[in-house]
């Protein structure tokens, strides 16, 4: 069965999700230029991430049951993901702990003093990482539809 967060094949999935997606997920919202939700990104792990268009993130984040999300100014995220009809509701429900469930690295990097805030910058500059655009990652990425994970998730 696939994992909802990472979308590796896992076995002991609970509510459709692994162990390690389970204690920590990390979001990344793409829109359009004037704010239309396009998809997103979770991933749990370094080098592993899953690509949802609007439908299957909006879903998928509907089905989370994890202990902490993460982003990157996740408040734009979270905005995005409202403005596209994701009820506040829901995402509480599925947090254990409100407040502390969510947690944005670009906060984090403001309070140990870096200038340049921007994901981008960020990890180049201290994880010598690359981040692709939305059109690289559409391109290439791996497209997981929520509803194909479904119905494995429905056998668990
Ligand atoms: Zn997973």
């Amino acid at each position: 069965m696939r994992c909802l967060g990472c979308g590796e094949e896992c076995d002991g999935l609970l509510m459709g999700w692994c162990e390690v997606c389970r204690r920590a997920m990390f979001l990344d919202v793409e829109t359009t230029e004037d704010g239309v939700l396009l998809g997103g990104v979770l991933t749990s792990r370094p080098g592993r991430a899953t690509w949802y268009d609007a439908e299957g993130l909006l879903e998928v984040i509907r089905a989370l049951h994890i202990g902490m999300l993460m982003g990157h100014n996740l408040k734009f995220d979270l905005q995005v993901l409202a403005r596209a009809g994701l009820e506040w509701d829901v995402l509480w429900e599925s947090l254990p702990e409100w407040v502390q469930a969510l947690d944005d690295t670009e906060l984090m990097a403001y309070c140990v003093g870096f200038e340049d805030l921007r994901l981008k910058a960020l990890e180049t500059q201290e994880l010598g990482l690359w981040h692709p655009t939305y059109k690289e990652v559409k391109g290439s990425g791996r497209s997981l539809r929520l509803s194909a994970v479904l119905g494995a998730w429905s056998c668990s």
